[in-house]
């Protein structure tokens, strides 16, 4: 089942300059992260129910490298959040939507994540996100 939009991901080419313009706009920055599996760098601003999570390339490979060679700096893909990633994606590809990840791969967050086709999705990158709360509780990290 889709809970709500996890975030809003948006392809930036300088990170601090991409956290600057957020926190002018008044959203206070939660946090960065390296994603290897991504190779990006992501910022979180939280909104309600949602952050902002802007991503900046880590290596010219990167899919989000990619991106800002053919579209330039702007929205990359919404997520939305699941309560069962496995379940959502074969539920998709039972309805014959193209799957990017046919298995869910780690995200930022520790949230598991896996991306749906554009080509499927009328152009838009839809990323479904199972945010692991469980596991960041019993982690306590910090
Ligand atoms: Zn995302």
């Amino acid at each position: 089942m889709i809970k709500h939009i996890s975030h809003i991901g948006i392809a930036v080419k300088d990170l601090d300059e991409g956290i600057a313009f957020y926190q002018k706009l008044g959203l206070t920055l939660e946090g960065t992260e390296e994603v290897p599996s991504q190779m990006v760098k992501v910022a979180f601003f939280p909104c309600g129910d949602t952050r902002i999570e802007l991503l900046a390339p880590t290596s010219g490979d990167s899919p989000i490298a990619k991106f800002l060679e053919k579209k330039g700096e702007g929205i990359q893909h919404i997520a939305f959040a699941v309560d069962d990633l496995p379940e959502e994606l074969l539920k998709a590809e039972d309805s014959g939507i193209r799957l990017i990840d046919k298995e869910p791969r780690p995200g930022a967050h520790h949230a598991d994540i896996a991306f749906l086709h554009p080509k499927s999705s009328l152009g838009v990158l839809i990323e479904f996100c199972q945010e692991q709360e469980h596991k960041e509780e019993e982690e306590e990290e910090e």
